[in-house]
């Protein structure tokens, strides 16, 4: 069971949470749980560490001071008694080792990708004590477990690969014996450590990432995301408030979601359950009597050729241009080497006669690039482009589905096109500015009338009467 930062943001989402655990153990079930720094807690210590960096010493301690508040104000709520005060002891043990920590990067002025995820690991320690804590003080035997003990990752800090024959020792070795001793085990999710002990994390939003790490290494039963919203929606109800809840859903379909933008669950959640056949939920922390959105490996057909739509910001094209080489043998393979070289992940390629179009995020080492490339062809870069993916199983099936697409955003200029690469995924780039307008344009066009046996109706009918 993984709870993500809102679900455990404040003392009254804490016990939510525990709530929630407590039906599940009631159940008879066995649970190890997993959950996220409190909400926005990642990006504060992300800023903390960069003050740090940048020399601002004061800055930087501003920041742990805000945190430390926080977490002690949690606690005093959450927790009372001689156990309020044991948890407070250990949580300003660790917030004295992190302003130690931010006066040290402070004091050198510079910061490295290895500090940098020491820094931010302190938002899920600290939330998986306090989570620990709630589920002892209520009877349901909690036991923190340090993440970093049984998340063994490679050294590639900010974005470590997980280790998964030694994950799945690991947590046989220190997770399975708490298991079979009737214990809750908690763990902070997105943080591990390399086989030498030193700390690192999962990349942004990689709590629900170890949470399948956990699941698929011990061989759940069942993997439960649960989040802010209903579970996976036809899109981000935060760009249209009338999406609907999508029941089931395919490994295939959500993990093509999930890379193409949709934040609801991080890419790589899908893969651990796909390799050992485990159902992942996602579920709404604040609506437990929800059913949530299955994932299992067969989802059900649909009248509707899709079943949610994505989108991606912040990303650049970049059109490599050679008149000569073109397509002569070996000319790709250049062309990709150099992406390679930098580690820099392609979203959408596309091919004339002439040019390779290539979308990647912009966040990437994109001078470098472009100046290797412009060594072997004419390089053109344009940022501020946005990625939008529809996303069903059924495409495959309707006829002329192109056509609708982009008839229902016929006002919008779209650079590129990517269709048939999956077989369940359509998807082009538009300018960043348009995604809104032009995923509620589509929304509107496929989800108009949705097919109930795979959509829940439910949150449109009560906005509808509303209005
Ligand atoms: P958590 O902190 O629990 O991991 P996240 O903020 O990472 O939660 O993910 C949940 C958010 O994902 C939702 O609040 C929603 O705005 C966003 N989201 C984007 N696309 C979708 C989608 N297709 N379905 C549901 N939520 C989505
Ligand atoms: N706390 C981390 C983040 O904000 C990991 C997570 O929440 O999944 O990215
Ligand atoms: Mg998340």
């Amino acid at each position: 069971m993984k709870f993500g930062g809102t679900s455990v943001e404040d003392a009254p989402a804490m016990k939510r949470t525990a709530a929630i655990v407590r039906g599940r153990r009631e159940k008879g079930l066995e649970a190890v749980v997993v959950v996220s720094a409190m909400a926005k807690v990642t990006d504060l210590l992300l800023s903390a560490a960069a003050a740090a960096g940048r020399g601002d010493k004061a800055g930087a301690l501003a920041i742990g001071a805000r945190l430390r508040h926080r977490h002690i104000d949690t606690s005093s709520t959450l927790l009372d008694g001689q156990r309020c005060v044991r948890v407070q002891q250990v949580l300003h043990q660790e917030f004295d080792a992190l302003d130690d920590l931010l006066r040290g990067i402070a004091a050198v002025g510079e910061l490295t990708p290895r500090t940098n995820d020491l820094v931010v690991s302190f938002g899920e320690r600290l939330s998986s004590k306090m989570m620990a804590e709630t589920l002892e003080h209520q009877g349901l035997e909690g036991v923190h477990v340090d993440a970093r003990t049984c998340i063994i990752t490679d050294a590639s800090y900010g974005k470590a690969v997980p280790q998964d024959a030694a994950i799945e020792a690991k947590l046989a070795e220190i997770v399975l014996p708490l298991i079979q001793a009737g214990k809750t085990p908690v763990m902070g999710g997105f943080i591990g450590s390399t086989a030498d002990g030193i700390t690192t994390t999962l990349g942004r939003g990689g709590s629900d990432f170890t949470a399948s790490l956990v699941g698929g290494g011990m061989h759940a039963g069942a993997i439960e995301i649960w989040t802010d919203v209903n579970g996976i929606m036809t899109t981000d109800p935060r760009i249209c408030p009338d999406a609907l809840r999508v029941k089931t859903i395919s490994f295939e379909e959500a993990a093509e979601l999930a890379y193409f933008g949709a934040k609801v669950l991080h890419p790589a959640t899908i893969l651990p359950a796909v390799q050992k056949s485990i159902p992942v939920w996602v579920l709404n922390s604040r609506n437990a009597e929800n059913e949530g959105t299955k994932i299992t490996a067969m989802a059900a057909r649909c009248a509707s050729p899709f079943k949610s739509i994505a989108a991606k910001k912040r990303l650049t094209i970049i059109d490599v241009v050679a008149s000569r080489m073109l397509m002569s043998h070996g000319y790709l393979k250049a062309v990709f080497d150099v992406f390679d070289k930098y580690k820099c992940a392609i979203d959408m390629v596309s091919t004339s006669e002439v040019s390779i179009s290539l979308t990647v995020d912009s966040n990437q080492q994109l001078p470098e690039i472009c100046a290797e490339l412009a060594k072997i062809a004419d390089v053109k870069m344009e940022g501020h482009k946005a990625l939008v993916c529809l996303v069903g199983e059924d495409i495959r099936g309707h006829n002329g589905i192109a056509g609708q697409v982009f008839s229902a955003i016929s006002h919008v200029n779209v650079r590129m096109i990517s269709q048939g690469a999956s077989e369940i995924n359509m998807s082009f780039m538009i300018d960043e500015e348009d995604v809104e307008e032009a995923v509620r344009s589509l929304h509107n066009h496929f989800f108009a009338n949705p097919d109930e046996t795979v959509f829940d109706v439910v949150n449109r009918v009560q906005l509808e009467s509303k209005a």
